[in-house]
């Protein structure tokens, strides 16, 4: 493939969006692993021929079409992206046809330059001929990744139900994986279980998303949960509890962040990763909380034309949100009797936290919201450890590391930066290693959350 510098910048409002995915590939790139397949699933169950692309494998092509300037992951699924293109442009030949694909790459607003990958993205796709009609798919934060226009109108909500769904089982099976790895009676065996648990799931969401028969989905992983405790040696002591925060896409792609979880693992930790269900209950939470601000505003002006729109907005919002704590509360109930996985925390009650405390405020917005509650819940609960994990020169995750820094070494609680571009630091696990070593010092002294 060969890059020409002629794109449009009509390009950028005409093929960034949302597209009808009839009859078109849609490539999901694979953030976390486990969430983008049963994802996939779902979208297959919808009649979308998904796929997730491989991951990491187009990293010196992502390299090459961006600046030095950009956040780590947008170097990644840059590289994914083309990576994949190119795979399909030589194995199709000339029945290769730009059009019929579409790429996904989700947005967020606020300050963080997430937002803009995509259009990055496209001028990048633009500058290769053959790749003009690749469209990029993008969902928006700001109206809680809704679907208008991708589904039909009818069909949007189902797909939306069955989607967050996916998001929560996939959050439990990699839950299931932290829980398990650290004890397992035989090395490599939970890896291998997650990895035929997470095909059978993205298979259950393909049969029985659409039909939304969530109690079939449940009752597997409940066969799944009780198969993979058997991998348990009952006989290895606790060990100490360390908790994951930062930013989402670094925390969760295991190739960006080295493999930071099997890294602690290996020097004897067990470790909870803040999870993606987390992220959407955030971005709905958002919306509620706007909703409600601009209620109390239009009132006030006696605008009773915006105030009927705000009602509407509140009353979606704030259903969506209901039914995410609804289902969520379902799977984790049905899991918990079984075995001991690290709960989810509710955005509000982590609102709540930052105003107790103080320390930021959700008006402020972006990760850090849940960064530095999350780290407050943690230190609440007994884990022996933090870990906050991000790009290099993450805003929110370095405001998060200077506020809940020396929060935490007042507490003696062990606390480790761990930014990430891609380059092998000869350092990380030294660091690692001492971080270990006092969270083995903090668990001793002040035991650890119950199992
Ligand atoms: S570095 Fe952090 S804040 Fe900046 S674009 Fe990347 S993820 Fe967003």
């Amino acid at each position: 493939m060969e890059a020409q510098t002629s794109a449009t910048f009509r390009s950028l409002s005409e093929n960034v969006g949302q597209f009808s995915l009839r009859d078109k590939t849609f490539l999901i790139p694979e953030m976390n692993r486990i969430g983008a397949h049963t994802l996939a699933g779902v979208f297959r169950s919808f009649g979308v021929n998904a796929l997730v692309m491989e991951t990491y494998k187009g990293l010196d092509l992502g390299k090459e079409f961006t600046s030095g300037k950009e956040c780590f992951p947008c170097q990644v699924t840059t590289g994914d992206i083309l990576f994949h293109l190119k795979a399909e442009k030589e194995r199709l030949g000339k029945d290769f046809r730009a059009e019929d694909y579409v790429f996904f790459m989700p947005e967020a607003e606020g300050p963080c330059r997430f937002g803009m990958y995509n259009k990055y993205q496209r001028i990048v796709l633009d500058s290769f001929p053959e790749l003009r009609k690749v469209k990029i798919g993008s969902l928006t934060s700001s109206d809680s990744y809704a679907l208008n226009g991708m589904l039909e109108q009818e069909r949007a909500r189902d797909f939306r139900k069955a989607a967050y769904f996916s998001v929560v089982i996939a959050d439990i099976l990699d839950k299931l994986l932290w829980r398990l790895r650290p004890y397992e009676k035989e090395e490599g065996s939970t890896d291998a279980f997650i990895e035929r648990s997470m095909a059978t799931m993205a298979e259950f969401f393909e049969s029985y998303g659409a039909k939304k028969d969530f109690q079939r989905i449940l009752n597997k992983l409940e066969e799944i949960v009780k198969e993979g405790k058997a991998l348990i040696d009952p006989g290895i002591p606790p060990k100490p509890l360390i908790g994951i925060v930062g930013e989402i896409y670094l925390r969760t792609h295991v190739q960006s962040n080295q493999d930071i979880i099997r890294m602690l693992e290996r020097h004897g930790a067990e470790v909870v990763n803040a999870s993606i269900a987390e992220w959407v209950d955030y971005t709905t939470y958002d919306r509620v909380r706007e909703a409600k601000i601009h209620l109390r505003l239009y009132i006030k002006q006696l605008r009773f034309d915006k105030v009927r729109d705000c009602v509407k907005n509140l009353m979606s919002h704030g259903g969506d949100m209901l039914y995410q704590h609804f289902r969520q509360d379902i799977a984790y109930k049905r899991v918990k009797p079984l075995i001991d996985l690290a709960g989810d925390h509710r955005v509000a009650h982590l609102d709540k936290v930052l105003k107790k405390h103080d320390l930021y405020s959700f008006e402020l917005g972006t990760e850090a919201c849940l960064s530095i509650a999350g780290i407050m819940e943690y230190m609440h609960q007994g884990y022996n450890g933090v870990v906050n994990v991000y790009p290099f020169t993450c805003m929110p995750s370095t405001i998060t590391s200077s506020v809940m820094r020396p929060i935490l070494n007042r507490k003696k609680i062990p606390y480790m930066d761990a930014a990430y571009d891609g380059t092998f630091q000869p350092g990380r696990e030294a660091a690692v290693r001492t971080f270990m070593y006092q969270a083995h010092q903090h668990c001793s002294k002040n035991g650890r959350k119950k199992h």
